[in-house]
């Protein structure tokens, strides 16, 4: 498939030759019916690096990684919303989604290291592959300058590590210099996906622009290989916080023992879990839905019994805009103006008084 240890660590390369048709998906593994008939449907985005093919168990076709890349019929049922969480509304200018107060989701391409089947935004990633344009990134900043209110900007996508260091350093540097931003966020699944992305060059240019954090997304433990550990090492030791974004997906890794392992991993490699997503009602990935009592589980076997910080927030992103709301397994049973009723991680049941004086008006 390639010639040169070299190329195979060249992103680009990664990137220019991504698997796209049967007939590319066929030389590595034996299809399915219903992947075969996928891979037909000029409806679906469909592009996947030979990295992370590579990672694909050949005789399993329920395969986690196989699962997340290689496109089924059952994309094809219409159920579920386009835009469940109502991001067309909520943009004040193209490429701009403003839902919270202080912060925005800025759209700086539409093009993926890989098209994940499970993608929320799989309405408008991956059919045009094309970046912001100068004027939409200009209409976005000064939406930005004219909001003091926005002092946290998430750039995002599709994938910003698609792009060459220096078009996103272009979009880095407008956003840095709006005084009111605090922070800059970057939402990429490039260190899954795309690894040899994350290069030396690329986090000396992101360093200039701290505080820079960065969003991950992996998804399984299988994921979490020697080049996906290196490429995180390279950001944490240029200082940049990481964080990881898993979605929870049926047939994927949608079991305690699998959370578990992950977030373990995910910590060894300096990355903190930061949210479990429950699985968006987007059309063309109903059959990835779990039912939410799962992820309260997952929960509730993690709290207590591992590290604190490696326990992610599992959050449902409401319907129609409403955002991420958190959602816990109950630890607070009973409260009265006298005391709170909890219970442990082990069911253990605790009184708490509370004090005699009252709250301090605000
Ligand atoms: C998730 C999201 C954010 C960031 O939310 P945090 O909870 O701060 O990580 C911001 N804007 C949009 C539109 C989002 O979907
Ligand atoms: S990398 Fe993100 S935006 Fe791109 S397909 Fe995957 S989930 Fe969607």
């Amino acid at each position: 498939m390639y010639t040169h240890e070299t190329d195979w660590q060249d992103w680009r390369w990664q990137f220019r030759n991504r698997l796209r048709t049967e007939a590319e998906f066929s030389k590595l593994v034996e299809l399915t019916d219903a992947e075969k008939q996928a891979l037909r449907n000029p409806n679906f985005a469909v592009a996947v690096t030979p990295y992370f093919a590579s990672l694909i168990d050949k005789n399993d076709p329920n395969c986690p990684i196989r699962r997340q890349a290689v496109p089924v019929s059952e994309e094809s049922v219409r159920k579920g919303l386009p835009d469940p969480l109502a991001e067309e509304e909520m943009s004040p200018v193209e490429n701009l989604i403003h839902r919270y107060p202080d912060r925005v989701l800025l759209i700086a391409t539409e093009t993926c290291n890989m098209y994940c089947r499970h993608c929320t935004r799989r309405r408008r990633v991956g059919f045009k592959e094309k970046a912001i344009s100068q004027e939409k990134l200009n209409n976005a900043v000064k939406y930005i300058r004219d909001n003091p209110n926005i002092r946290d900007v998430l750039i995002s996508g599709g994938d910003p590590l698609t792009l060459s260091d220096s078009a996103l350093e272009k979009i880095i540097a407008a956003v840095r210099s709006v005084a009111h931003v605090q922070i800059i966020r970057i939402g990429t699944r490039a260190p899954a996906v795309n690894p040899f992305r994350i290069t030396p060059e690329l986090v000396n240019m992101l360093k200039k622009y701290h505080p820079l954090w960065v969003n991950v997304q992996f998804n399984h433990p299988r994921e979490i290989t020697a080049e996906a550990s290196r490429a995180c090492a390279l950001l944490a030791d240029a200082g940049i916080p990481l964080g990881n974004q898993t979605v929870l997906l049926r047939g994927i890794n949608d079991s305690v023992a699998i959370q578990k392992e992950l977030v373990h991993k995910l910590v060894q490699i300096r990355i903190r879990p930061y949210y479990l997503y429950q699985c968006d009602i987007a059309e063309g990935i109903e059959h990835f839905r779990t039912p939410v009592s799962l992820g309260i589980e997952i929960m509730e076997q993690l709290r207590g019994h591992t590290s604190g910080f490696a326990i992610p927030t599992f959050v449902v992103d409401a319907p129609g805009g409403g955002g991420k709301v958190p959602i816990l397994p109950q630890y607070l049973i009973c409260q009265t103006p006298e005391k709170i009723v909890v219970r442990n991680y082990e069911g253990r049941i605790f009184t708490y008084p509370e004090p005699n004086h009252k709250r301090k008006e605000e």
